[in-house]
């Protein structure tokens, strides 16, 4: 067969620990015998990022802008610890964060389903994906240890002459405060990426914060929101019959818990981590999760949503073999190589993207496994397998469909 050949590229960048293991038995078994794959390829690594005072990461998201289409596995943010295991200069900051302040986008996250893993919540049937802000709030939020009696106060000096000054709380004794942030420009732009989302993959959109509470902070939020539908995608949503509602989070929740699920659930920055982290337990493994970073500019980049598997990778390097589930991270490839192929017209390549997850999914539904969908399983007892023996068996049932 001769390979499919690719017109533009991709951003490639790695990552660490399990995930880069991972990400190169991918490339070796499901991408480089079928595709000329053609990435600029950054190593996000965390010993490359230290090495580089951490511009590798400035430079993929600025790639990313070029190309459009990025695919990205796991990364290391580093702690404490992390600072001492890899002897790193400074404690970098998180690459996604990094790159998500560079794409200002949304991150809509969606489970992968399988017949054979039921969800824990019994009449959930479709996926649901969460659309997550990424940019401010408390991830980019100033925070300061009050160390003892006094009074601290919010203060704004306008370049025009407004002004504001409160009190946020006398202190009578030690104690915390914070300050957090978002910018119109920001929610605009996450409210864009939604209702186009939602247009895109044709299900409701819900979105919610505690506007109730938060008078000013979430209450511009949900108007922008309601502005922007109103104005731009409003018709659209009801030529296609689908919905867009606002709500209190709390009444979210009890709600997304009675749901049969097939919408998008668009969260605050903080909410979407701490959700999606939910619904993909829920939903069984947070190793079949997938994870795609949208740009109101129609930049695209696509990972998965779980971690570098620290445990497995420790494992590992002691020589034991680990059944560490790739799926996420191959459908973070597949759905990088169909958006290239959207956007070049390269049918083969958007083809090939499509083949590899109905591999995927063929292969998990026929029994053959991971351990950690093993312990989820319902039915005939599957067949728990290394990670590159279940690589190896994606790559015969993908054989099949070339
Ligand atoms: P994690 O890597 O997602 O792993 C947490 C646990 O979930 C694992 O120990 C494993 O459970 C299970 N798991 C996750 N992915 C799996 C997979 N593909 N196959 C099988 N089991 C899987 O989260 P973490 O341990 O909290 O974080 C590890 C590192 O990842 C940290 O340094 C963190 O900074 C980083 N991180 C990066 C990203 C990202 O780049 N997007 C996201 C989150 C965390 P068992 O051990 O019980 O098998
Ligand atoms: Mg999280």
């Amino acid at each position: 067969m001769e390979k499919i050949k690719m017109e533009n590229k991709i951003v490639e960048m790695d990552g660490d620990e399990m995930t880069r293991i991972l990400w190169k038995m991918i490339k070796d078994e499901l991408l480089l015998p079928f595709v000329e794959l053609n990435t600029e390829y950054y190593d996000l690594g965390l010993p490359c990022r230290d090495e580089t005072n951490d511009k590798v990461t400035h430079d993929a998201g600025e790639a990313i802008k070029k190309w459009h289409v990025g695919v990205k596995c796991a990364t290391i943010t580093p702690n404490a610890q992390r600072v001492e295991e890899y002897h790193l200069k400074e404690m970098w900051k998180s690459p996604n964060g990094t790159i998500r302040a560079i794409l200002d986008g949304t991150v809509f996250r969606a489970p992968i389903l399988l017949s054979h893993v039921k969800p824990a919540v019994r009449n959930w049937k479709k996926p649901i994906t969460i659309a997550r802000h990424a940019y401010g709030d408390v991830y980019k939020g100033t925070e300061y240890r009050v160390p003892e009696k006094g009074k601290a106060e919010l203060v704004f000096t306008g370049e025009n002459g407004a002004s504001f000054r409160e009190t946020v709380y006398d202190f009578e004794c030690p104690g915390v405060l914070q300050g957090l942030y978002n910018k119109d420009s920001s929610i605009e732009s996450f409210a864009h990426s939604c209702f186009q989302y939602a247009i895109d993959t044709k299900q409701d959109l819900w979105f919610a914060t505690k506007d109730t509470i938060s008078k000013q902070y979430d209450q511009t939020f949900k108007l922008i929101f309601q502005d922007i539908f109103e104005k731009h995608y409003k018709e659209k949503f009801e030529s296609l019959g689908i919905e867009y509602f606002y709500t209190l989070i709390d009444d979210a929740v009890a709600r997304v818990i009675r749901s049969e699920g097939g919408y998008i659930w668009a969260c605050k920055n903080y909410d979407g981590d701490v959700m999606s982290d939910m619904v993909s337990t829920a939903f069984g493994s947070l190793a079949m999760m997938t994870s795609v970073l949208v740009s109101p500019e129609g930049n695209y980049e696509y990972e998965a949503a779980h971690g570098t598997v620290t445990r497995h990778y420790y494992r590992y390097l002691k020589g034991e073999e680990t059944s560490t589930n790739p799926v996420a991270t191959i459908f973070a490839w597949s759905g990088a190589l169909r958006k290239r192929g959207e956007l070049d017209a390269n049918k083969a390549l958007s083809d090939f993207a499509d083949k590899l997850e109905a591999a995927c999914i063929n292969t998990l539904e026929s029994g053959t496994v991971t351990k950690d969908l093993a312990a989820l399983w319902e039915g005939p007892a599957p067949t728990v397998v290394n990670s590159l023996d279940f690589i190896r068996a994606i790559r015969a049932d993908l054989e099949k469909r070339l």
